[in-house]
């Protein structure tokens, strides 16, 4: 082999290394970006042996992603109400993560609370009006044949007003429901209350549904009879609380009369945290 032939060989080796170098990244930004959103989506493997690495793969994306649902939650429960919307005005798209890892966890319940106040719903007249605030997916308003409107940080349905449920376009008393269906989450739940209070026509309802461990007095949970009383201070009385669901209390309110004192001593609602599977 000649000096020439041998420079040549070296350039296009260093040639293909620089290349292989150029995809590799390409390849890790993809994977980067894709891990944030994808719950588990799969890549088609091209060699068998790649299956595994494949599954490897889908097992990081769901840890991921799984990850940022937590991270997302334990904001949403440690903050205000303006705060979380502000928040998902700066990247709608954590939202859609949030709704994923939601569902994930909903799939895990026996029972959903969404069910049992849809069939509350619909066991009476289609003519009463509903809000539902903090209504995620909307799949209430999908449900029944009632006027429903819903509200959520986020709109991704025309349906869907996105606001700050403490602050809601409603007209006062014009509303026969309000519903909040796990989505009591902001450090200021009461201002959600106080504006549903507004919202509904005397004699409305008030249907609240949460985590049970939210009221576990013996691990830091609030006192379901303290939450009770200062939503009937506000002028509502307690139609009925129901603890029989292992994952949720379901409590029904009427409103009845005029706040009954200025300052309601408003429990703390400790933040609903998920643990890593
Ligand atoms: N009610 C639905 C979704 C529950 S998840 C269901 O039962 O399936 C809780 C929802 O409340 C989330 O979509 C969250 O974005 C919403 N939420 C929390 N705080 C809110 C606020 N201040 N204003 C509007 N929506 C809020």
């Amino acid at each position: 082999m000649t000096e020439e032939q041998r420079r040549s060989k070296k350039r296009k080796r260093g040639n293909r290394r620089k290349e292989k170098s150029v995809s590799d990244r390409a390849a890790a930004k993809n994977n980067a970006s894709s891990s944030i959103i994808a719950s588990s989506g799969s890549a088609t493997p091209t060699k068998s042996s790649s299956k595994s690495k494949s599954s490897f793969l889908d097992k990081m994306k769901a840890r991921l992603s799984g990850g940022y649902f937590r991270m997302i939650n334990e904001k949403l429960y440690t903050c205000s109400g303006d705060e979380a919307l502000q928040y998902f005005k700066e990247d709608p798209s954590l939202f859609n993560v949030y709704h994923s890892g939601y569902q994930a966890q909903m799939s895990l319940w026996p029972e959903q609370p969404n069910d049992i106040i849809i069939k509350w719903i619909k066991d009476r007249s289609p003519s009463l009006v509903v809000a539902d605030f903090g209504c995620g997916d909307a799949r209430l308003a999908r449900s029944v044949k009632n006027k429903v409107h819903s509200f959520d940080l986020v709109s991704n349905d025309p349906s869907v007003i996105a606001c700050d449920m403490s602050n809601t376009p409603l007209v006062s008393s014009s509303v026969d429901v309000a519903v909040f269906c796990l989505s009591l989450m902001g450090t200021n739940f009461p201002s959600y209350i106080q504006e549903a209070n507004r919202v509904l026509k005397p004699q409305g309802w008030l249907l609240i549904a949460e985590v049970k461990s939210r009221f576990d007095p013996t691990t830091g949970g609030a006192d379901p009879n303290n939450f009770v009383e200062a939503i009937c201070e506000l002028g509502f009385s307690s139609t009925s609380k129901d603890f029989s669901n292992k994952m949720f209390i379901l409590f029904h309110f009427q409103k009845k009369g005029k706040q009954k004192t200025r300052d309601i001593n408003w429990p703390e609602l400790k933040p609903c945290l998920y643990k890593r599977r």
